[in-house]
C-alpha cells in the first residue's frame, strides 16, 4: 500500500489553496463542504471564487505565492498552472510538515485526492495511487450506481436512533437488530423516501425486539415485497433502484417475460420461481386444483396463473422473506400489477413498486422511433391488443390522423386491428411498424403501412413478444434499424434487423 487512506476532521482548520483558476474552484468548493477555514492565495480569481470571498465563505490573498502564506495551515493544495510556483508551494508544505496536494503531480505532492462516492455520512474513496486516475474513476462510477441515492439518509436514521437502541436493547441483541433495520423494511423504506413508513416500521421493529428474550429470532415476521419493471429485455435497461432491490431480495418471482440476463442479476442465493404461463411451481392444493380445473381458454388459464402468484407473494412474505416480483417491462402497464397491490393491501403486507421501461419505449428508441414528434404525432396512446373483442376502444379516435397508437399483445391479432382501424377511417398508406423481441439482440423490426404490414409480418414470422405501433413516426424505423443491423454484423452496438 503507497498510500495510508484516512478521512480527515477539516471543520474550522485553516486550509490554504495557491491558484485561483477553474482547478482550484474544484478543491476549494471540496474544502468548503468540509468547513474548512479556506484561504486562496492568487493575484486573480475566477469568478465563481470571487463570488465566495465577496459573500466572506474564503479569505482571498490577492497576490503571489509566498512560503510564509502557509504558516498555520494543516493542509495545503497547489492548483496553479506553474510549475515553478508549485514547486515553491510543494517544498514550503514539506518544510512546516504540513500535507500537501499539487493538483496531476503525484510527485510533489505528500497526499493524493481520491475519486469520491459521496452519500454522507457514507462518503467511500476510491485511489489508484496516482496510477491511473481514469481507472479509479471508473471504480467510482461502478459504486456509484451500486449505491442508493438515499443512503445518506437511512446513515442519519439509524445515527439518530442510536441512543434510544443502546437505552432500549441490551448489547447482545443490537446487532441483530441493526442488520435487520439496514437489510429489511425499515431500510428499503427510508431509500425510498418514505420517511413515515420507515418510522413507523422502525418503532414496531424495536417493540418486537424488546419482548423477544431471543435476540436472533425476534422482530420482522412481516417480509415486503418489490414490484419491480425488469424493462423490456435489454438488462442495461434495469434501474438502478431495481438492481439493489435485487440484490437484496430473498426469492425472486419472475415470468417469461424476463430473460435470463436480467435475472443474473438477482442475489446468487436467492430463490428463483418462475410463475409465468406454463410454469411447474405450485405451491398450494387450492391453486394446482384452480389450474387443473382451469378451461385451455386463454382466460382461465391466465386466471389460475394470476391467483397463484398471488398465493406465492403473500405465503413467502407471511415468512418474513423480501420477496421481488419481476414483471416485464412496467409493472403497471398491461402488468396486472394493480391487481397484485389490492392484494398485498388486503393482507397488510408492505411492497415498493419500482417503475420499468415499458416495452413501448424500449422498442421505439431501440427501433430509432420516435413516438412524438412536433410535427408528425401530438400524442401516443398504448392500447391492449387482445381484447378486441369487449371491445370498448373508441377506434374512430385512435384511427385520427397525427398520433402515435402503441398495440401491446397485438401480434396474433394484426389482420383484425389493422380492419378496426381502417373501418374507422385510417388511410391505407398509413405507416405502421412491428417491432419484435424489441432491445434483445434479436430484435426484428417489419416496416410498412396498414395496407402491408399485417402481411409482411406474418411473411417475416413474427412471434410474440412484438408490438405493432401505427402512425407517420414510424416511417424513420427503416434508415436507422437498417444502419444498426449492418453495426450488429461488426459485433458492435445491436439494434436489430430490419425486414
Ligand atoms: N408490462 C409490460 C407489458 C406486458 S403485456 C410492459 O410494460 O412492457 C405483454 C406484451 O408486451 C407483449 O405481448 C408485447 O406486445 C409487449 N412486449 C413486452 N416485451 C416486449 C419486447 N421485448 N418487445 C416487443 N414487445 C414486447
Amino acid at each position: 500500500m503507497d498510500y495510508l487512506p484516512l478521512f480527515l476532521q477539516l471543520r474550522s482548520q485553516p486550509a490554504v489553496v495557491v491558484g485561483g483558476g477553474r482547478v482550484a474552484v474544484r478543491k476549494v468548493d471540496l474544502l468548503l463542504k468540509t468547513g474548512a477555514r479556506v484561504t486562496v492565495v492568487a493575484p486573480e480569481l475566477r469568478e465563481e471564487l470571487h463570488k465566495l470571498a465577496a459573500s466572506g465563505a474564503l479569505r482571498h490573498i490577492s497576490a503571489e505565492f509566498e512560503a510564509a502564506q502557509l504558516d498555520g495551515a494543516v493542509i495545503v493544495i497547489a492548483a496553479t498552472n506553474d510549475h515553478e510556483v508549485n514547486t515553491a508551494v510543494s517544498a514550503a508544505s514539506r518544510a512546516r510538515r504540513i500535507p500537501v496536494n499539487v493538483v496531476d503531480d503525484p510527485a510533489l505532492s505528500t497526499f493524493i485526492f481520491p475519486a469520491i462516492v459521496d452519500r454522507s455520512p457514507i462518503i467511500v474513496a476510491v485511489s489508484s495511487g496516482g496510477e491511473s486516475p481514469v481507472l479509479a474513476r471508473r471504480v467510482r462510477e461502478q459504486i456509484e450506481a451500486i449505491l442508493p441515492a438515499k443512503l445518506g439518509a437511512l446513515a442519519r436514521f439509524m445515527g439518530e436512533r442510536r441512543k434510544a437502541v443502546q437505552r432500549a436493547l441490551g448489547i447482545a441483541a443490537r446487532r441483530p437488530f441493526w442488520e435487520r433495520i439496514v437489510g429489511g423494511l425499515v431500510g428499503t423504506r427510508v431509500l425510498a423516501g418514505d420517511g413515515a413508513g420507515a418510522r413507523k416500521a422502525f418503532e414496531s421493529e424495536l417493540r418486537t425486539s424488546q419482548l423477544t428474550t431471543s435476540p436472533v429470532t425476534g422482530g420482522n415476521e412481516l417480509g415486503e415485497v418489490y414490484l419491480i419493471g425488469a424493462g423490456p429485455g435489454d438488462p442495461d435497461l434495469l434501474t438502478l433502484r431495481a438492481l439493489q432491490l435485487l440484490q437484496q431480495a430473498d426469492v425472486v418471482l419472475y415470468d417469461r417475460l424476463v430473460p435470463d440476463a436480467v435475472l443474473d442479476r438477482s442475489r446468487r442465493d436467492a430463490e428463483r420461481i418462475f410463475v409465468g404461463k406454463g410454469g411447474t411451481a405450485r405451491l398450494t392444493r387450492a391453486a394446482q386444483a384452480a389450474s387443473e380445473r382451469a378451461t385451455p381458454a386463454q382466460e382461465a388459464g391466465d386466471h389460475a396463473v394470476q391467483e397463484h402468484i398471488h398465493e406465492l407473494l403473500v405465503h413467502f412474505a407471511r415468512k418474513g422473506l423480501r420477496v421481488a416480483r419481476l414483471k416485464g417491462g412496467d409493472p403497471f402497464v398491461f402488468g396486472r400489477g394493480g391487481e397484485e397491490i389490492e392484494v398485498l393491501i388486503k393482507h397488510g403486507i408492505p411492497y415498493i413498486s419500482v417503475p420499468g421501461i415499458t416495452a413501448a419505449l424500449g422498442a421505439a428508441s431501440y427501433a430509432g422511433i420516435p413516438l412524438t414528434h412536433r410535427r408528425l404525432a401530438q400524442s401516443v396512446t398504448f392500447v391492449a391488443g387482445h381484447v378486441l373483442e369487449d371491445d370498448s376502444l373508441d377506434w374512430r379516435s385512435l384511427a385520427g390522423p397525427r398520433q402515435t397508437v402503441v398495440f401491446y399483445m397485438g401480434v396474433s391479432h394484426l389482420d383484425r386491428i389493422v380492419a378496426k382501424l381502417r373501418e374507422a377511417g385510417a388511410p391505407a398508406s398509413r405507416p405502421a411498424a412491428v417491432v419484435e423481441r424489441a432491445t434483445l439482440p434479436e430484435q426484428r423490426t417489419v416496416a410498412g403501412t396498414l395496407e402491408t404490414i399485417a402481411h409482411r409480418a406474418r411473411k417475416a414470422n413474427v412471434k410474440a413478444p412484438a408490438l405493432l405501433i401505427v402512425g407517420e413516426v414510424t416511417a424513420f424505423a427503416a434508415p436507422d434499424t437498417v444502419l444498426a443491423a449492418d453495426a450488429r454484423k461488426d459485433g458492435s452496438l445491436s439494434h436489430g434487423a430490419l425486414v
